[in-house]
C-alpha cells in the first residue's frame, strides 16, 4: 500500500461534509444579484424576502413542519443552546429541572453544565451497552418540576438512533417540553418533526452538504421559549440578525437533495455493514453503538492495544480521513464520554475509530479502508509493549 497515494477517501462525514456543487449553484445567484436585505421595503428587499420565504417553505416541507415553525440560526450549536436555555429561562421558578442524556454532543452537554451553574438541576440519563436511552430511568426522573427533556436523535460518535417519539410522550405526560438534537440525523435518515412529536428540533447545514455556519431550529407552534439573540426582530421576533440568505438557500437546496437521495442510503448502509464486518475480522475488536438502530453511514469500532489518535494519523498518511469519534474532543486526551457511557473500559475507549460514510463512498473505498486499517492496527500492535499476540 502506497503512502503517497494521491487519492483521498473521505470517511469523516459526521464531522463535516463537502458543500454539494448543486448547493453552490443555488447560492451563487443570491451573492450576485439577490443580495438585498429581506427587511427592506424596496424591490431588492422584497425580492430577497420572497427568496427567504421560498427557502423556508422548501426546508419546512422536507422536515414535516409549517414554515412559521422553522427559524434559521448560525449553526447547530446555536440551535441547541437556544432550545435548552430558551426553555429553561421561560420556565424558571416553576420548573427548574432539565433532563438530558450522558451521550449528548458538547453543544448540549456544555449548555446544560452552564445552566447547572446558574442553579438549574440537571439529570444525565444513562444508556445501555448499545447506546439506547434507559427509558425506565427517564420515567422515574421526569416530574412536574421538569422544564425540558433534551435527547439526541442520532448519536454523532456511535450512530445509535433513539426512540424519540416514545421519549417525547414520556416528557409530555409530565408537562415538560421535549427537544431533540437532530444534527446528525437530518440528511441521513428521514426526519419528520410532527411524526417525532417533539416540541423543538435542531439541525445544521454542514452535516448534509450545505456550508458551515447555517443551522435551524424547529419550534412547534405555541411553544414559548426565551430569545437568546435580541435585536431588530428578525425571524418573527425570535432570532434577530439580518438573515444569511445565500446560506439559507443553500441549506434548503441541500435538504431537498438529501430527500431525493434518501433511497441511496440503503446502499450506504450496505457499505457500512461490509465495513463493520471487515473491521471486526481484525482480532481484539468490538463494534460500538447499536448493531441495527444506527445511522446508515456510521461505523465505530474499538481495537484493543492501540491508540485511536495513532490510527487516525496513520490512516491519514494512507489517504483516508477518519476520526476517533467526535471532532470536537479529538484535541483532548480524555476518553470519549459517549464510549464511557456505554460501558467501555478506558483502554478500549482510547482505541476507538469512527468512519462516517456518505453517498460519495464506494465498495472499493470500503475494501481499501479495511485493508489499510488491518495494516495500521497490526503495525501499531507490533510496537506495543503490552500486546499479547493475536
Ligand atoms: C455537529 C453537531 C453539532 C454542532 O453543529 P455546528 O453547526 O457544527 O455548530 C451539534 N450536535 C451534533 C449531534 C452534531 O453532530
Amino acid at each position: 500500500m502506497q503512502e503517497n497515494n494521491k487519492r483521498r477517501i473521505y470517511a469523516d462525514n459526521a464531522a463535516t461534509t463537502p458543500v454539494l456543487p448543486e448547493v453552490v449553484e443555488a447560492m451563487l445567484p443570491i451573492f450576485y444579484d439577490n443580495w438585498g436585505n429581506p427587511s427592506s421595503l424596496h424591490e431588492e428587499g422584497r425580492r430577497a424576502a420572497r427568496t427567504l420565504e421560498t427557502a423556508r417553505a422548501t426546508a419546512a416541507g422536507v422536515l414535516g413542519c409549517q414554515p412559521e415553525e422553522l427559524y434559521f440560526t448560525s449553526c447547530g450549536t446555536e440551535s441547541d443552546n437556544w432550545a435548552i436555555k430558551g426553555a429553561a429561562y421561560a420556565a424558571k421558578g416553576r420548573r427548574n429541572k432539565i433532563i438530558t442524556s450522558k451521550i449528548e454532543h458538547h453543544a448540549v452537554l456544555s449548555t446544560c453544565e452552564a445552566l447547572e451553574k446558574e442553579g438549574f438541576e440537571v439529570k444525565y440519563i444513562g444508556v445501555d451497552q448499545d447506546g439506547l436511552l434507559d427509558l425506565d430511568e427517564l420515567r422515574r426522573e421526569v416530574d412536574d418540576k421538569t422544564a425540558i427533556v433534551a435527547i439526541i436523535l442520532a448519536n454523532n460518535e456511535i450512530g445509535t438512533i433513539q426512540p424519540i417519539s416514545e421519549i417525547a410522550e414520556i416528557a409530555h405526560k409530565a408537562g415538560a417540553l421535549c427537544f431533540t438534537d437532530a444534527v446528525q440525523a437530518v440528511g441521513s435518515i428521514p426526519v419528520d418533526a410532527k411524526e417525532l412529536g417533539v416540541d423543538m428540533l435542531s439541525l445544521s447545514g454542514h452535516k448534509f452538504g450545505a456550508p458551515k455556519g447555517i443551522g435551524a431550529l424547529y419550534i412547534k407552534k405555541g411553544v414559548r421559549i426565551k430569545n437568546l439573540i435580541d435585536g431588530g426582530g428578525h425571524e418573527r421576533g425570535r432570532r434577530s440578525g439580518t438573515e444569511n440568505l445565500p446560506y439559507i438557500v443553500g441549506l434548503a437546496r441541500a435538504l431537498e437533495i438529501a430527500q431525493e437521495r434518501m433511497g441511496d442510503m440503503r446502499r450506504v448502509a450496505a457499505l457500512r455493514d461490509r465495513l463493520i464486518e471487515g473491521l471486526l475480522s481484525i482480532p481484539h475488536s468490538r463494534l460500538n453503538g447499536h448493531p441495527t438502530k444506527r445511522l446508515p453511514g456510521n461505523v465505530n469500532v474499538s481495537f484493543e492495544y492501540v491508540e485511536g489518535e495513532s490510527m487516525v494519523l496513520w490512516l491519514d498518511k494512507m489517504g483516508i480521513a477518519a476520526s476517533t469519534g467526535s471532532a470536537c474532543s479529538s484535541k483532548s486526551l480524555d476518553p470519549s464520554h459517549v464510549l464511557l457511557a456505554i460501558g467501555l473500559p478506558v483502554e478500549m475507549a482510547h482505541g476507538s475509530l469512527r468512519f462516517s460514510l456518505s453517498h460519495a463512498n464506494t465498495e472499493e473505498d470500503v475494501e481499501y479502508i479495511i485493508a489499510a486499517t488491518r495494516e495500521v492496527v497490526e503495525k501499531l500492535r507490533r510496537m506495543s509493549p503490552i500486546y499479547p499476540g493475536a
